[in-house]
């Protein structure tokens, strides 16, 4: 649970553009091959680089935290940190509205972006 809510508040640096990928793909729009090597050209069907994507992997951290919150855990992540930019907008929210759970959750994000204010991260 920590490790979700760790990862959307640092969302922003877990993975830049495709090229910096630490498990990027080159595929062949062509033909469908692909290699996690960098590609000059497809080695399958000869189209030249201008044929060749280059998009984040599976064991990318992107995917992976996208995979993690399709989770119920996820599910239950996504809607704490939508309660919170309920109340940044103004919204008032009391425990009335929220499980138990949520709450649980919600002490957590709170505690983890103290930990990243403070440097402890
Ligand atoms: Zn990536
Ligand atoms: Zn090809």
């Amino acid at each position: 649970m920590r490790f979700l809510i760790r990862s959307v508040l640092h969302q922003g640096g877990l993975c830049g553009p495709d090229e910096e990928c630490p498990d990027r793909v080159f595929r062949c729009r062509r033909c469908g091959y692909s290699a996690q090597a960098e590609l000059d050209g497809c080695p399958a069907c000869r189209a030249d680089w201008k044929a060749i994507d280059v998009s984040h992997g599976p064991g990318c951290p992107k995917n992976r935290l996208e995979e993690a919150m399709d989770t119920p855990n996820g599910a239950l992540v996504r809607r704490c940190f939508r309660i919170l930019n309920g109340k940044s907008i103004g919204l008032t929210i009391t425990l009335a509205d929220i499980t138990e759970e949520e709450f649980r959750v919600l002490e957590l994000i709170e505690a983890e972006r103290q930990d990243t204010r403070t440097g402890k991260c």
